[in-house]
């Protein structure tokens, strides 16, 4: 008996997609449910009830897996490109300045912002430095952290004011890695991005023409 009612239930909305067939059938168990409680009734207006119910069940589980993978597509997008390492901010001293500041040419690009700014990994990756007298690589940086990325690619963040970071530690693109500060040698509150083709101080290439390689305008 609730073969036939189910049958008689979802044949409305047969041409549906296969894929929602079973939140069909799902459904159909309530409708037959549904049927029998009407029965007595003998009333023509729960079969219509019923059939809008199933139809708005269809619906919602198309809906819900449009969405799930909506977001599964963003979530993949989101891993596979680069961000801005701080969200907002006003660019200062550029790559390959020259001046006193610097005891060769300006190795990064200059991000204004107040300290304690969310400073965040520009992409995906692992981190090999995180430390005082930039970690390694002089007292100029101040606090640092730097993270290798696919492909030889490592960007390096300074004058940091708090590290949230360890070395050996998987980071994700956007992730907050720090707080921005003014330590070390800077005139004034702001984030030093670099990015480098090595770990180490010495191999910074122009990192605004980087990032414009990979989607991230400055
Ligand atoms: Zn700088």
């Amino acid at each position: 008996m609730p073969q036939r009612t189910l049958s008689k239930t979802v044949r409305p909305s047969a041409f549906r997609l296969r894929a929602v067939a079973i939140a069909a059938v799902a459904a159909g168990t309530g409708a037959a449910t549904l049927l029998g409680a009407g029965a007595a009734a003998a009333d023509p207006a729960p079969l219509g009830t019923t059939s809008v119910t199933t139809s708005a069940v269809a619906d919602q589980a198309k809906a819900q897996t449009k969405a799930a993978a909506a977001v599964k597509k963003a979530a993949a997008a989101k891993a596979a490109s680069w961000v801005h390492p701080v969200s907002r901010y006003t660019l200062s001293a550029s790559f390959g300045l020259g001046g006193s500041m610097w005891s060769h040419k300006h190795s990064g690009q200059d991000f204004a912002v107040p300290t304690g700014t969310s400073v965040l990994a520009a992409h995906a990756g692992t981190v090999v430095k995180a430390g005082p007298i930039g970690a390694g690589d002089g007292p100029a940086y101040g606090n640092a952290v730097v993270i290798r990325h696919a492909n030889n690619t490592y960007s390096q963040y300074a004058h940091l004011s708090k590290i949230n970071v360890r070395v050996g530690q998987s980071v994700g693109t956007g992730e907050r890695i720090a707080l921005s500060g003014n330590t070390g040698n800077s005139s004034g509150p702001h984030l030093h991005f670099e990015i480098r083709t090595s770990p180490n101080y010495g191999t910074a290439v122009n990192p605004v023409a980087f990032l414009r390689t990979v989607g991230v305008t400055l």
